[in-house]
Formats: structure tokens, C-alpha cells, sequence
């Protein structure tokens, strides 16, 4: 079995602890992984905090951060076909989507390189006599950053590029599952020289590591990825150390289509939007709302493109749809499926582990109708393949629909009309729209959610930000002395 390491202050360990990550697609152990404990935690962060102070990183201009984070963009593309078949053996992800991501991840290093020296602080024209102000913006300090397992080099990405930039260091919490491609991306790093302990790389569970890294005194700022119920311990964890913390959480997104969409352009986007990923995605078009004069028609034209979805083996080119990533991932979603067809969810294709695939957690692209409101699998997220469909009414109905919901990340609105898409996109309460395209990103783009589906975002220029303060500078200009102390000036 191969043996992964951790990464602690420019150093790759092996760690005391090790745990079998399983392959999903054979449903047998292939790595072991190094279970970090609450030790290597606090080693990790101590020298995050003496590197965050040490000159060979303060010291750098932040055009010389921008140029490590070119070099390190560079390393990955590089390293790419290795790092997604890690990818694909340790959690599924089939290898069509996890080369081309991960290819495209180096994006985000480069846009915020680019970004590292174009961050200023700003001169005050303050409304004192005889003083000169100016605002300064600092990076935060060290910054834990925790990731679930699914595209868990991209969710680093977003939080390891700006926060690099900004000049912050990073301990970085890989998932449980599926951990194998950070723990080799760490290498690059070290090729790209960062000074040691700029970044840290770690792994292990819940309790014993991420709950240490996020509630340890030196952390100055949590930015985590993961689902709403581990947010909740997450913000109890920094309570500890009052970390500035954003969080990106699930989803239960909708997608619109009205009747005078363009259906074929419609089909393909919701397939991309649900099925893409196997469902494993935060932003999966899960709820799919439709006007009920095109039901009929939009229901058999997804059933005929959908059974045409190539199931397989992961690590084949010509596989569009995977095994999950978990057992736990696959219990989840049959209980889910199971309780919504008993609450009266119609089954219009799927439901069960495809007779092709006994081996691997495999589970079919499934769709269910729903005629009421109140199904769990409207309101619940699968994160999994699993399309619940309700119609409406009008475009009232739809919005409220849309709405019913306490998440808030993604939507997307099918329609010819301009005016309906700006009016229905104004009304939706979630941090992304997508009109007529579904599941795009680009660093450029800010990313985040209402309600449950988090705090803060990441991506574009403003999330770097999130990774500096400001510090407010007075000069006093004049030579007089200082009269009356007992005024505020
Ligand atoms: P999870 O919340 O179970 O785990 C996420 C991470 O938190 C893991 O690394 C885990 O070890 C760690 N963790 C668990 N308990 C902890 C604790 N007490 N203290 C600190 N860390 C702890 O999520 P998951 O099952 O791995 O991932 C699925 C969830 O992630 C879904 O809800 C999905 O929607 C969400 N997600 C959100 C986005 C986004 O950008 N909004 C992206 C991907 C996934």
C-alpha cells in the first residue's frame, strides 16, 4: 500500500498514526494516510506563527510573494495528470473532470500572484488640523484552513492563494477522505521555495485535528469548507481564539426553466449542473423547477439524455459518471431516497446501485417528481446524483419555491426573456446566479452562500481582504506643543 506523509514546517513526516484511505470504485484499502494528532497541529501552527514573523517571509516585497505563487501555478500544471489521478483512485472524481480542473486551479494561484502587489492601503484627507492620516493593510496573521473531500485542491486553492498573497501563513487540514492529491501537492511548495512553515499540510479527523487547529490561540483566522453542521463546532471552536472566520457550506440549489427555454441547451446544463460530479458538488443543481405546461416534455427529455450517461470506471477517458465517494456518502443517499418516495415522491428513473456496478459505491442517476412541497428530498441535500423535481405555476410561484429553502449558494435560471432572468434573479435569495448556463467559476468571480450555506466569500479580488486588517496610522505634523490633555483631540 503506498504510504502518504504530512507536511509540518518544510519537513515531510510520518506520522505516528496512519489510517487506510479505501478506493471507492473497488471498495478496498490502497493508501494509508497520516492520521495528524493534536501535537503535530500545535508544531504546525507554532512555526506558521514564527514564519508569519520570520524576515525570509515578512520581508518579502509582495511582488516576490506574487512570483512564488507564479512559480508554484506553474508546478502544478505540471504536476497535474499525477495529482488527478490521485485524485480520481482516492475519492471517485472521475479523471475527465479532475484533469481539467486541476489544470485549471493554477488560475487561482496566478490571479492572485498578480493580485499580491496591487493590494494599497490608502491616504486619509482627515478633518484634523496640522495631522496626516493613512490606513496601512496587513496581512491577519496564520490562517487555519480546513477542506471537505470533494475537489479538495481546488477548495484549498481559494483559500491558500489569497491568503498566501496577502502574506499570511497557512495550516491546512486535508479531509479524512479522500486526501491523497494535498498531501502530494504539498512537494510543490517546497520546489516553488516558500520558506518552511509558510504552509503546513496535515490530515487526520474532526475531533483530534480540526477542532485543535481551529481553536488553537495562534490562529488568526479560519476559512473552512464543509457542510453546516460542522460549521456550527467550527464557530464554538473560535471561540477560543476569536478567529475572523468565513465558511462555505451546502446547498439545495434550484434551477428555473421557464417555458420559452431553449430545451435542448436546458437538458445539457442540468445534467451538468446534478450529474456532473456524480451530484458530489456543492453547487449541484439538485432542485430542478419547472413550469408546469413544459413537465411533461422536460421530465422525457432529461429521462432519455440521462440514461445515456456513461457509468464506469473513474480512471477511464470515456466514463462520464462514478463511483461516490463514501460508503457513509452512499447510505446517506439511500435513506434520503428512501424517506422521499414514502413522503410521495414519483421515481421517474434510478433509485438503486446499477446492476452493471456491484462493486464500488456506484449509485444511479436518479430522478423523482414531486407534486407537494414538503418531500425531504426538496429540502435536504444529497450530495449525491439525485434530481428532485416540482413544478409551478407562474413566475411567483417559482421564486417562492426557490426561496423555500434555509441554503443559499447557487441557482439557475433558464429563459429567453431578459427582462423575467434580471426580475427572477433580483428576487432569489442565493450568492450565485447562473442565467441560461449552470456550474461556472472563475478566480475572477466572487463565491459564496445565504443562510446555511455560509458566511463570507471566496474568489475575486475582494476575498483577499478577508486575509489582511487594516492599521490606521496618525502622524502629527506640527512642532507646537500639545496644550489642553484632557480633550479628545
Ligand atoms: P464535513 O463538514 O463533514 O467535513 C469538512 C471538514 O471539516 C473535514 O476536513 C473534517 O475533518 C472537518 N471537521 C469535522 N469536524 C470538525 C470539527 N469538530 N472541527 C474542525 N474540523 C472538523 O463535510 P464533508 O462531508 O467532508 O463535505 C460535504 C459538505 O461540504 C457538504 O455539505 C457540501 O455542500 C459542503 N461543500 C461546500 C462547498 C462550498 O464551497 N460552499 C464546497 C464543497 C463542499
Amino acid at each position: 500500500m503506498r504510504e502518504f506523509q504530512h507536511y509540518i514546517d518544510g519537513q515531510f513526516e510520518t506520522a505516528a498514526q496512519t489510517f487506510e484511505s479505501i478506493d471507492p470504485a473497488s471498495e478496498t484499502p490502497w493508501a494509508l494516510m497520516p492520521r495528524s494528532t493534536a501535537e503535530d497541529v500545535d508544531r504546525a501552527v507554532k512555526a506558521a506563527f514564527r514564519a508569519f514573523h520570520d524576515s525570509k517571509w515578512s520581508g518579502l516585497t509582495a511582488t516576490q510573494r506574487g512570483k512564488l505563487l507564479f512559480r508554484l501555478a506553474d508546478l502544478l500544471e505540471q504536476a497535474a495528470p499525477e495529482l488527478a489521478e490521485l485524485e480520481t483512485r482516492d475519492t471517485g472524481k472521475i479523471i475527465r473532470e479532475t484533469r481539467s480542473q486541476i489544470t485549471y486551479i493554477a488560475e487561482y494561484y496566478r490571479y492572485y500572484g498578480g493580485l499580491a502587489d496591487k493590494l494599497d492601503g490608502r491616504y486619509v484627507s482627515i478633518d484634523k488640523a496640522d495631522t496626516e492620516a493613512y490606513q496601512l493593510r496587513e496581512p491577519i496573521g496564520v490562517v487555519a484552513a480546513i477542506v471537505p473531500w470533494n475537489s479538495q485542491l481546488f477548495l484549498s486553492a481559494v483559500k491558500l492563494a489569497p491568503a498566501l498573497a496577502a502574506g499570511c501563513t497557512v495550516v491546512l487540514k486535508a479531509s479524512e477522505d479522500g486526501p491523497a492529491p494535498l498531501l502530494a501537492f504539498a512537494r510543490l511548495f517546497h520546489e516553488a521555495g516558500f520558506p518552511s512553515g509558510v504552509v503546513s499540510i496535515l490530515t487526520g479527523f474532526g475531533e483530534d485535528c480540526g477542532q485543535v487547529l481551529t481553536s488553537h490561540p495562534l490562529v488568526a483566522r479560519i476559512a473552512f469548507t464543509g457542510g453546516p453542521e460542522t460549521a456550527r463546532h467550527i464557530v464554538r471552536n473560535s471561540a477560543h481564539n476569536l478567529a475572523y472566520t468565513t465558511l462555505e457550506l451546502g446547498g439545495k440549489s434550484p434551477i428555473l426553466v421557464f417555458p420559452d427555454a431553449d430545451l435542448d441547451s436546458t437538458v445539457n446544463a442540468i445534467i451538468a449542473g446534478l450529474f456532473a460530479a456524480t451530484g458530489q458538488s456543492c453547487v449541484a443543481g439538485s432542485r430542478l423547477l419547472v413550469h408546469k405546461d413544459i413537465l411533461p416534455i422536460l421530465v422525457e427529455r432529461l429521462k432519455v439524455r440521462a440514461a445515456t450517461i456513461r457509468i464506469g470506471p473513474p480512471d477511464s477517458m470515456d466514463t462520464e459518471f462514478g463511483p461516490l465517494a463514501t460508503k457513509r456518502q452512499l447510505v446517506h443517499i439511500e435513506d434520503l431516497v428512501a424517506r422521499s418516495l414514502n413522503a410521495g415522491a414519483e421515481l421517474i428513473m434510478g433509485g438503486k446501485r446499477p446492476s452493471s456496478h456491484t462493486t464500488g459505491y456506484y449509485y444511479e442517476p436518479t430522478i423523482l417528481l414531486c407534486k407537494q412541497k414538503d418531500i425531504p428530498c426538496l429540502h435536504e441535500e444529497f450530495f449525491g446524483p439525485v434530481l428532485s423535481i416540482l413544478p409551478f405555476e407562474n413566475e411567483e410561484d417559482a421564486i417562492a419555491s426557490a426561496n423555500n429553502t434555509p441554503f443559499g449558494l447557487a441557482s439557475g435560471i433558464f429563459t429567453r426573456d431578459l427582462a423575467r432572468a434580471k426580475r427572477v434573479s433580483s428576487a432569489i435569495r442565493s450568492g450565485i446566479v447562473w442565467i441560461n448556463t449552470y456550474r461556472m467559476i472563475s478566480p475572477l468571480m466572487p463565491f459564496g452562500g445565504y443562510g446555511l450555506s455560509g458566511l463570507g466569500r471566496e474568489g475575486g479580488a475582494e476575498a483577499m481582504l478577508d486575509y489582511t486588517r487594516t492599521k490606521s496610522v496618525w502622524i502629527r505634523t506640527s512642532d507646537e506643543p500639545i496644550s489642553d490633555p484632557f480633550v479628545m483631540r
